[in-house]
């Protein structure tokens, strides 16, 4: 049903209206930039949210011209968004974390109305937000020193009718390869937890490494509006995307030591399990690590900045079903 608003900004049918809503109980303050576009005619409603990771500006360039392209004169029900989540990282070009807390926003789900500034972020996302609409978007890219090849991922678990929406929905979007997965795999994700609580729900990835290309934009845009006509809120902008490729899991190789890294493989190539993908040296330029592919399959995800930290996840092998 199309909900007429978002925290304290409403619109009336027909109307977009743009605001900051402040997320309750933080100090110093924690504000948001949030859009609300409601249809004259009743529909769906959709939430979609980016800057969840600061730095990841494709996704938040492409929300932003979604809520501008949307026509209330013609929308069936209502756009939910919110532009940028972590808007403490956003002028700090922070990655991974924002800056009050330390914390990934996106493990922080469920959140805690009580807890940290993350928790508390989180929490207010999904009452305010997330809870009781018909689907959600949760868009990203490669952070600020990670190439990505682009992918969706949906869950598995909860209710097989919310996952079956979910990954109608990774479908729809049509990036070239998909995931269904299983939540315990991504603790604390907000489209995770957006399923888990009966919210048909994705995350789609596109772009990289702090570039707003325009190519990436517009593809992200694209998957957007695929999935508002998916739900009946537009009409079709074109033939259907071609089905992606199923994935069966990701898999990641991380480093136990801080070190310099070398990759030998870019994202998209094809590797085989136990084939080189680079070395980690030391800083005098020593070999101290010969990095060998942990599964067969396709990289997906890589980092690209010379300094690892240990921890830090160093490429991740999309691997393929069958
Ligand atoms: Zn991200």
């Amino acid at each position: 049903m199309a909900r007429d608003r978002l925290a304290d900004l409403t619109a009336a049918p027909g109307e977009r209206r743009h605001g900051w809503i402040t997320v309750p109980g933080i100090e110093p303050e924690w504000r948001v930039p949030a859009v609300v576009v409601r249809g004259r005619a009743d529909g769906p409603t959709l939430a979609v949210t980016s800057g969840m990771h600061a730095a990841e500006y494709v996704p938040i360039e492409a929300v932003t011209r979604l809520t501008r392209w949307v026509d209330p004169a013609t929308l069936r029900g209502t756009l939910l968004a919110v532009l940028c989540v972590n808007t403490p990282g956003f002028y700090e070009r922070a990655i991974y974390v924002n800056p009050r807390d330390g914390r990934n926003l996106n493990r922080e789900f469920p959140g805690d109305p009580q807890g940290s500034a993350s928790q508390r972020v989180a929490a207010f996302l999904l009452a305010e937000l997330i809870d009781g609409v018909d689907a959600y978007v949760d868009a990203h890219c490669g952070d600020l020193i990670e190439a990505l090849a682009p992918f969706t991922l949906w869950t598995r678990a909860g209710d097989p009718r919310v996952a079956e929406q979910s990954r109608a929905m990774s479908r729809a979007y049509g990036f070239e390869r998909s995931l269904g997965v299983e939540p315990d795999s991504v603790p604390g994700a907000a489209y995770a937890s957006a399923a888990l609580r009966g919210v048909p729900a994705i995350i789609a990835e596109i772009g990289q490494q702090g570039i707003c290309d325009e190519p990436s934009v517009a593809r992200h845009l694209r998957g957007l509006q695929n999935v508002m006509a998916h739900l009946g809120m537009v009409d079709a902008l074109g033939p259907a995307p071609a089905p992606p490729v199923p994935m069966d899991r990701m898999e990641w190789m991380r480093t136990d030591i801080s070190a310099t890294y070398h990759p030998t493989v870019a994202v998209g190539d094809r590797v085989e399990a136990g084939q080189p993908v680079g070395e980690l040296r030391d800083i005098f330029g020593e070999t101290v690590r010969e990095l060998a592919a942990c599964a067969s399959g396709d990289v997906v995800f890589l980092v690209t900045a010379l300094a690892v930290k240990a921890g830090d996840p160093l490429l991740g092998i999309g691997v393929p079903q069958g």
